[in-house]
């Protein structure tokens, strides 16, 4: 994508929900008009082009601003397949121009107050307050580190607000001591399992509770999705109380889909007061994927690294988003996704630097039937110097038919599935579930043997039985 595109399609301008004054109209107006067409600017009132190599990122229609997503690819945007995904520009763009590391910065979430407003007043007021002629100079001279020191001063401010004050610096938990047993085993250097159950579609737990009781002896802790594939289930945090009174370990999965700011502080703080601790947040699948596409896919109030960063203020600073101070700050191990097959391996390993420095304390990845790629992605996560900062758990689901690998393959973003398999579940016909496990059990015993991963996240999608023999097998052997 060349540096202006002038004609691009890009999505409508946000409009302020106040009236602004005459002078603060006209300067909007110029401003959407020429950083519109130039940017694909939607006047967000919070500019971030510098950071996302001059392509605006309010484009993208999950409306993450720290991406890209797990189902990011060259192709297309997963959610609206008539456009690229603007992040996988972004990130194509920032490593030609050298610019990757500037990916690193945790960005705020949209200003709401000042949606629809313009930039350009506040760079030029921030110009005056470091000094005019200071800033002129700083430009002009000729040594690198004070023409970039000048250039922060005047925009850092602006598009770090103090309510936020991201940046791109690891920032280690404060305390050192394990808050849940997932925490203190994978501390320990034990090779973990973990599973996930889906949620029922009604209000009766008899199977909920079923399932607990057939994974619980296995696993060490068991995820709750959040409404996962955008289908309204009973709530994650319903699921992770009934599993902590039958003594089960759970992990709180917290959608940015379905928690804008409010919510997810809420919900954390409530969580943990009924003792849930492992707190996985992710950017959730877009609702054009779900049962009720006509839902909003336009923008989130938050996306996966900003769910991070906050809640990793509130549990070490001590704050909520706000700033009011927390008397009793929630304690919580922090996970969060990771796609290693999603985009390319040295653009995924950005992003789940990313997320490690926000406060991501353990890494679940989608689901990973190829060992060679994955060993692509561990790769580059070791070039970004971060497999001693965080616990990496590696997705597993057993192929239960054709109809599922071929599902998987073609219609799940962010997944590679080799012919190799497909061709061996087709081979096995009826047998197909019994080759589906076999083909997990392999896997399993390669992952197990490549350094950096501590643990297997198992996802049976709704086939609890098949854990134990999993499990069982892999370890034995
Ligand atoms: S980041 Fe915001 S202000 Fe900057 S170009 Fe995009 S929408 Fe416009």
């Amino acid at each position: 994508m060349s540096l202006f595109t002038p004609a691009r399609r890009w999505q409508p301008p946000f409009y302020p929900f106040k009236r602004e004054k005459f002078p603060g109209r006209l300067l909007a107006g110029t401003e959407r008009v020429i950083k519109g067409p130039l940017f694909g600017c939607r006047m967000c009132g919070n500019c971030l082009l510098q950071e996302t190599a001059f392509i605006c990122p309010m484009e993208c229609p999950k409306g993450i601003r720290n991406g890209p997503c797990g189902g990011s690819s060259a192709e297309h945007c997963y959610v609206d397949n008539t456009r690229k995904c603007i992040w996988y520009c972004i990130y194509e763009r920032s490593f030609r121009m050298g610019r990757e590391e500037k990916l690193l910065e945790v960005l705020p979430p949209v200003d709401w107050d000042k949606a629809g407003t313009e930039t350009w007043a506040d760079v030029v007021s921030q110009v005056r307050k470091t000094g005019t002629g200071k800033f002129i100079k700083g430009r002009f001279t000729l040594d690198r580190m004070r023409r970039m020191e000048s250039w922060e001063n005047v925009f850092r401010p602006v598009r770090q607000p103090v309510w936020w004050d991201g940046d791109s610096s690891f920032h280690p938990p404060v305390s050192a001591g394990p808050v849940s047993s997932l925490e203190m085993k994978l501390k320990s250097g034990e090779f973990v399992f973990t599973t996930e159950i889906l949620p029922p579609l009604h209000s009766d737990t008899d199977r909920l509770r079923k399932n607990i009781t057939i994974v619980r002896p296995h696993v060490t802790a068991v995820n709750f999705t959040d409404n996962s594939s955008a289908v309204p289930r009973m709530s994650g945090m319903a699921c992770c109380k009934i599993a902590a009174e039958m003594g089960t370990e759970p992990v709180f999965q917290l959608t940015a889909r379905d928690n804008n700011r409010y919510a997810f502080q809420s919900k954390v703080i409530g969580a943990n007061a009924m003792g849930i601790n492992n707190i996985l947040c992710i950017t959730g699948d877009s609702p054009v994927t779900g049962s009720a596409p006509e839902a909003n896919m336009n923008v989130l109030d938050l996306d996966s690294v900003q769910m991070i960063w906050i809640l990793r203020r509130m549990r070490d600073e001590k704050i909520w988003l706000d700033g009011r101070e927390i008397k009793f700050p929630p304690k919580v191990f922090i996970g969060a996704a990771a796609s290693p097959f999603a985009s390319r391996p040295e653009f995924q390993a950005v992003r789940e630097q990313k997320k490690v420095n926000a406060g991501a304390q353990f890494l679940q990845t989608n689901v990973v039937f190829e060992s060679d790629g994955l060993e692509a992605w561990m790769e580059q996560l070791y070039k970004r110097n971060i497999l001693d900062k965080v616990f990496i758990l590696v997705g597993v689901t057993p192929i239960r038919s054709l109809k599922m690998a071929l599902h998987l393959k073609h219609e799940v973003p962010g997944i590679v599935l080799s012919d190799q398999i497909l061709k061996r579940i087709e081979k096995a016909g009826d047998s197909a579930q019994e080759e589906g496990i076999a083909i997990s059990i392999e896997f399993i015993q390669k992952v197990r043997k490549m350094s950096g991963i501590n643990g297997i996240h198992l996802m049976t999608l709704g086939c609890e039985s098949s854990i134990e023999r999993i499990i069982g097998e892999t370890q034995t052997s």
